[in-house]
């Protein structure tokens, strides 16, 4: 999915007034990927050229010298990496802070999100990684019925919270 996508489903779907800290795990998978490709071509010199169809990027990150921005993109959108990580934080709240950091779940609702809405050419969400290669083969959220259905399910989920729950 999109990345304002990414951002408001955080914020529609995880309990607690909106927060930077919701928007920045729920983009995470995503910006880290992207902005240490960007800083890399920067410091090389040379930069992305603008693609006019996704297959033209694949082409682009699948040459050699840009393989890891492939690679890096699975380990992000693991659901097994991001639980090692966050799953013993979210234990230490609970128990020392008497608090459960919602904010965490951001990041694996974003590959929850990013499963069914990515396919097999374009960027496939490896969410098993590193113990094993299953990827979707999804409907790609930029097909004009998935974008724009993507949206107006997320209008409905945001009404619903803030008029019938009002929270
Ligand atoms: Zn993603």
């Amino acid at each position: 999915m999109d990345i304002m996508a990414h951002s408001l489903w955080s914020l529609a779907l995880l309990p607690g007034p909106p927060s930077v800290a919701k928007v920045a795990l729920g983009i995470a998978p995503d910006v880290t990927v992207f902005a240490a490709s960007l800083t890399v071509q920067a410091i090389k010199g040379r930069f992305q050229p603008n693609f006019k169809t996704r297959k033209e990027m694949m082409q682009w990150y699948e040459q050699e010298d840009k393989h890891w921005v492939l690679n890096l993109y699975k380990w992000t959108h693991s659901l097994i990496i991001w639980s090692l990580v966050i799953v013993p934080i979210i234990v230490y709240s609970i128990i020392y802070v008497n608090l459960f950091p919602w904010f965490l779940l951001a990041a694996p609702l974003h590959i929850l999100m990013d499963i069914p809405t990515h396919d097999h050419k374009s960027f496939p969400v490896e969410f098993l990684t590193p113990l094993s290669h299953y990827k979707l083969n999804g409907f790609h959220w930029s097909k004009p019925l998935v974008f724009g259905g993507n949206y107006i399910v997320l209008f409905f989920v945001e009404f619903f919270r803030v008029f019938v729950l009002k929270r």
